[in-house]
């Protein structure tokens, strides 16, 4: 009887799972400056510039929340959506993409952001389809790009293979704002995607370059998390150089994933498990990295 109840409650509330995941998320609006902001809704954080020439976006969540989006950053300014920044390919950061590059926006991105997007991406058999050619990036960049936009400077600057081989960190000095996107998880483990190019020490240096950037009153966006100070930002590079040596230590013993328990790996860091990467995850990521560069 127990197992017929769970069976009969579980099937409608899956079906319906997709779509009420989006319906219920609220869009919410933190002021950084006059002109700076943070949006979180669902997916990766979303900074915004905003003022007299428009609104220009760092990362724009899942698709099915454009509307909910386009809305909350109408109140920040009455020009259009000129720019989308993305900090890099993942669909939590890039999946409104088409909806802005359909009603006109200029969508940027690292070389390798195009690149993936443009055909099927296959993470560990986690399939995205290739997207439609209107949410690609029109201008691309290798290293670095500046933009000027609203009387600001935007840098999007390009760290090597850190948690994907397309990472942008965006550093907007005057208004003394850095997005980091997935180069920095706040207060939860961090997810590197080894299929597509991520690297324990290409993150470890993603950081320092960020850390080289700021200063004690920088306001960092990360990809996921609150907004975050330097001494937060110091503190995950003292985690991730910890959790990269206790594990560096095991295989150069030669110790097996099997081998390595994951809870005295992460000894001191336990509160930062969640549902994607929790301890096992995370320390397989890391041994597969630092196996495999
Ligand atoms: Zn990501």
């Amino acid at each position: 009887m127990k197992a017929f109840f769970f069976l009969f409650v579980l099937v409608p509330i899956t079906s319906l799972c997709s779509q009420s995941r989006f319906d219920k998320v609220e869009i919410k609006t933190n002021l950084l400056t006059d002109q700076v902001y943070m949006l979180e809704g669902a997916g990766g954080n979303i900074g915004v510039v905003a003022g007299k020439d428009g609104i220009l976006l760092i990362d724009d969540q899942y698709g099915p929340l454009a509307p909910k989006i386009k809305a909350a950053v109408g109140k920040l300014s009455d020009g259009p959506i000129q720019y989308v920044a993305n900090t890099h390919w993942h669909g939590d950061h890039t999946g409104s993409n088409e909806f802005f590059g359909t009603e006109g926006a200029t969508i940027v991105a690292h070389q390798n952001v195009r690149k993936r997007m443009s055909v099927e991406q296959n993470r560990e058999g986690r399939i995205t389809p290739a997207a439609p050619e209107v949410a690609l990036p029109v201008i691309t960049f290798g290293e670095d790009l500046q933009l000027y936009f609203n009387g600001l400077e935007l840098l999007a600057i390009h760290v090597d293979n850190a948690h994907t081989d397309g990472d942008a960190l965006i550093w907007i000095p005057q208004a003394n704002v850095l997005h980091m996107g997935d180069v920095f998880f706040h207060l939860r483990y961090p997810f590197i995607d080894l299929s597509s190019g991520g690297s324990v020490d290409g993150l470890i240096g993603a950081v320092e370059t960020a850390l080289f950037l700021i200063d004690e009153s920088t306001q960092i966006i990360p990809g996921h998390g609150p907004i975050a100070s330097k001494s937060d930002l110091t503190y995950y590079l003292k985690f991730l150089k910890t959790i990269r040596l206790r594990i560096k230590s095991y295989i150069d013993v030669g110790r097996s994933l099997d081998q390595i328990d994951s809870s005295k790996i992460v000894e001191g860091y336990e509160e930062w498990s969640w549902g994607f990467i929790n301890d096992e995850t995370l320390v397989r990521l890391f041994y597969k990295s630092l196996t495999t560069e």
